[in-house]
């Protein structure tokens, strides 16, 4: 079985459903990878996906996806990308190094902690150069600090 069919069986979705994509690239125009500029294109994985075509392991997307939802969110169909881009990795056995780090911040304390995300972040933001575009993922980031919780 191809790749690609193994990765859609992964999620909700069925080949035909992302036939319904508009091609409006709503979701690369919000899509937080592109603040690395890395130019990534949701529209053209699920046009891949939907032709049966391969999305490689080293495609920017699978490589980097946040799992944000901000495409999701912005989608006239509401499609959720990052679970596609789960699945994807999943058929390729691989990780982002953000979804590492939201790992390791749950696996520590049960939830994300933005400032621990970072720290695990920078050294992948400073090897590939995107440093400079901290300040705008600055912008809209929360930050959550560790703290415990009262007991009543
Ligand atoms: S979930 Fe992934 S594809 Fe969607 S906006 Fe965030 S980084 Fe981009
Ligand atoms: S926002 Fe939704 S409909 Fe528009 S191109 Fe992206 S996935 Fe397709």
């Amino acid at each position: 079985m191809p790749k690609t069919d193994h990765a859609i069986e992964l999620t909700d979705y069925e080949r035909q459903d992302f036939s319904v994509c508009l091609g409006c690239k709503i979701c690369a125009s919000v899509c937080t990878v592109n603040d690395l500029d890395l130019s990534t294109n949701p529209q053209e994985m699920l046009q891949k996906l939907f032709l049966g075509k391969d999305v490689a392991a080293d495609d920017p997307l699978v490589r980097f996806c946040t799992g944000c939802y901000r495409c999701t969110g912005a989608c006239p169909w509401e499609i959720r990308i990052p679970d596609v881009v789960r699945a994807l990795r999943q058929v390729h056995a691989t990780e982002s190094p953000f979804e590492k780090a939201f790992k390791g911040s749950v696996a520590i304390w049960g939830r994300v902690y933005e400032p621990y995300v970072l720290m695990r972040a920078v050294p992948f933001l400073l090897k590939g150069g995107y440093i400079k575009h901290m300040m705008r993922w600055m912008e809209y980031m929360g930050i959550h600090l560790p703290h415990k919780v009262k007991r009543t």
